[in-house]
């Protein structure tokens, strides 16, 4: 195992990471009836509706408290109120979800300051708008400190804190179970609500943008798309009997998981992501031991089908060498998924600076390890040229990384996020036995076309 540190970095060359904000902003439109206001820039809410609407091809509203010469000067504290009273009045939220932005950090605005001035005056009947309240919460998200995986983590530890905080457990309520699914593809969101619906418990699921950001087609613009995880289910979270989050790269103190047992003492699991047959076990295992149950029969039938196709495929992906990229948390669990399939990851790579990823990949990989060059906080041109020698055979991550693909030669696997060069990026399914069962197919699939198409006699059976 090899590490690569970026003793030499004088600039970043086409990132390997998004904005902080960015995940935040998408975080938020999974909770019923929010809108996410960015303070900020208009050019801060446009790049990042641009890197939405391209990847879940659907109109995304986000507000902007519009920052100008003078409000970077002079400070944003009444843009940010009139933009929260435009908001309300426009959108009718039940919640709007604040982040900050580069700009607004550095010119270090008390954001939380000016939301406990606004919620005065709104008390005071001060702020004109007299039927309308709805809850405000506040994600810090400067870009240079972190990435779109910190925002989103952030706005969900934000909402959680900020809708329960001052909550009582109600005992008499009915037991639920809670699930922090992490930034996973609206088909991963539809599928965990699969899994779960054959537990009999109640739960909270969140984010869920598996409706708003993937819903049907309208007659009408819709400003706020139905669906999202309700407030009323955010504020059950502490009456849980456990939470199973899904994803480790998540700092402690700004951990919705966390924050719910410190709080109020609902036992957590913090796993991969469940993807592949190992972490999916795992996945499993956490259900079961939370609610007291055993897996329910249909999983065990979608684990024999991944099993079959594993054997059915083994012999096109045996022995190949993957370069595979992208947010901490997807590339350790695609790591453990391909080590499980036989595919060596001689390159697993990721824009974040977690001191962690390093140990995480290592554990991942059970069989292949030795020749993995793991390269945290990279970008694609340190990518690039660290794959070169390595002898790859297929590029595995999301569209970011197409430029390695076409410079290598090789065929590419999209998967993640962003998605923004092909259709239905955001309905890949990665999570459960049926996500493995996909990918291995995508993977198998697309070394068999390489294979094809540099096939000098040709040939159409394998
Ligand atoms: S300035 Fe910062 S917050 Fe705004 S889009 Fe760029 S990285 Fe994101």
């Amino acid at each position: 195992m090899k590490t690569t540190a970026p003793e030499h970095f004088v600039s970043t060359r086409n990132a390997c990471k998004l904005c902080s904000p960015l995940g935040a902003c998408f975080a938020m439109r999974g909770i019923e009836g929010c809108i996410p206001l960015i303070h900020g820039s208009q050019g801060c809410s446009t790049y990042i509706r641009r890197y939405g609407i391209s990847h879940f091809r659907e109109p995304i509203d986000i507000a902007s408290s519009n920052f100008v010469e003078a409000t970077a000067i002079f400070g944003g504290r009444d843009n940010l109120f009139r933009a929260i009273n435009n908001v309300t009045k426009q959108y009718h939220p039940t919640a709007i979800g604040i982040t900050s932005t580069c700009l607004s950090e550095t010119i270090g605005e008390d954001v939380p300051m000016y939301l406990r001035e606004y919620l005065m005056k709104r008390e005071l009947g001060e702020t004109g708008l007299t039927d309308r309240r709805p809850i405000l919460f506040y994600a810090s998200t400067p870009s240079y400190r972190g990435t779109h995986m910190d925002g989103f983590h952030e706005a969900i530890w934000s909402a959680i804190k900020s809708v329960t905080e001052h909550m009582t457990p109600d005992v008499s309520r009915p037991q639920q179970l809670n699930i922090l699914s992490g930034f996973v593809s609206t088909e991963d969101l539809r599928e965990l609500h699969s899994i779960l619906g054959t537990y009999s418990l109640p739960y909270t699921l969140i984010p869920d943008y598996s409706e708003t950001l993937d819903g049907g087609a309208w007659e009408d613009y819709q400003k706020l798309p139905e669906g999202g995880t309700p407030l009323t289910g955010i504020a059950a979270m502490p009456n849980a009997i456990g939470t199973v989050s899904l994803g480790k790269a998540v700092p402690s103190e700004h951990n919705g998981a966390v924050f719910l047992q410190e709080q109020f003492g609902v036992p957590m699991q913090n796993i991969e992501l469940p993807i592949g047959i190992e972490n999916t076990d795992a996945f499993f295992s956490a259900l079961n031991e939370i609610t007291g149950q055993s897996t329910p029969g249909i999983h065990a039938k979608h684990r024999g089908r991944l099993i079959d196709a594993y054997f059915d495929g083994h012999k096109y992906v045996s022995g190949k060498r993957a370069i595979l990229y992208g947010e901490e948390d997807f590339v350790t669990a695609m790591a453990s998924f391909l080590d499980e399939i036989g595919i060596v990851p001689v390159i697993a790579a990721t824009g974040s600076a977690g001191t962690e990823f390093e140990r995480r990949i290592r554990r991942s990989l059970r069989n292949t390890h030795a020749e993995t060059l793991v390269m945290p906080d990279t970008d694609f041109a340190t990518i690039l040229e660290a794959s070169k020698p390595m002898n790859p055979d297929i590029v595995i991550g999301h569209s970011k990384g197409f430029y390695l693909a076409r410079d290598l030669g090789l065929p590419m696997v999209r998967c993640g996020f962003p998605i923004h060069d092909r259709i239905g990026g955001h309905r890949i399914l990665h999570l459960g036995y049926r996500g493995a069962l996909n990918l291995f197919e995508r993977i198998c699939n697309a070394l068999m076309e390489a294979s094809q198409n540099n096939a000098k006699s040709g040939w159409t059976y394998i």
